[in-house]
């Protein structure tokens, strides 16, 4: 494993990720939004997030300009780098199939929306959130570089713990007793744990 294989793995697994949401993306946004919680701080959250899972990585991996951080590859880490992006693509393929159009970038609610909680959200009830923050660990795992790798942990986790909250009072609004029993009996992200 070295520096340029690692990179070209990072950039092949963003675009089956891309390619991967292609789909259901259009999909779900035939569906027309009946609520939505986007405001100035969703827009925010979610550019501080591209720039840590996207532009930082992407800018790494074609430029020089982060090369000062560089250390040696360590193949192991690679490896589990590799493992990771793949559990990350499996979820997300899992989460768009039970989540069908109910799916959305930011917080919306569509119309005729359904309360998901079997598949993969019997298991937890952010299993997309998951699979970032599996995407993310990947980027850690993959990218010798003390920047470009964890801007993906930092950024995808600063959106994750300033949304998750307002997400489910959102969910909370709609489906009441429904969504707060689901809440008693799965964690968020990782099963029995969180
Ligand atoms: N947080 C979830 C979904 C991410 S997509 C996950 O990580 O898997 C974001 C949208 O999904 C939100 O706007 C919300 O409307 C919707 N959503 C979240 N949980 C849901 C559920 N259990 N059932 C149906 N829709 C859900």
């Amino acid at each position: 494993m070295t520096a340029t294989i690692a990179k070209i793995i990072w950039l092949a697994f963003g675009i089956a990720w891309f390619v991967l949401r292609l789909r259901p993306g259009q999909r779900a946004r035939r569906t027309p939004v009946r609520y939505s919680g986007r405001d100035k701080r969703e827009f925010v959250l979610l550019g501080i997030s591209l720039t840590g899972l996207g532009v930082i990585p992407f800018v790494y991996v074609v430029a020089h300009i982060l090369r000062f951080a560089d250390y040696p590859v360590v193949p192991v880490l690679s490896y589990l780098g590799v493992a990771a992006d793949c559990a990350s693509l499996w979820l997300f393929h899992l989460t768009h199939r039970d989540l069908g159009s109910n799916w959305s970038v930011s917080l919306d609610l569509r119309e005729r929306h359904t309360l998901v909680t079997t598949g993969i959200y019997a298991m937890v009830r952010h299993p997309m959130y998951s699979g970032f923050w599996l995407m993310a660990l990947a980027q850690a795992l993959l990218l010798p570089n003390w920047i470009a790798g964890p801007a993906g942990l930092v950024g995808f986790g600063i959106l994750f713990f300033g949304r998750v909250r307002r997400e489910e009072d959102m969910m909370i609004a709609a489906f009441g007793e429904e969504y707060r029993a689901y809440m008693a009996r799965t964690a968020r992200v990782v099963p029995w744990l969180y």
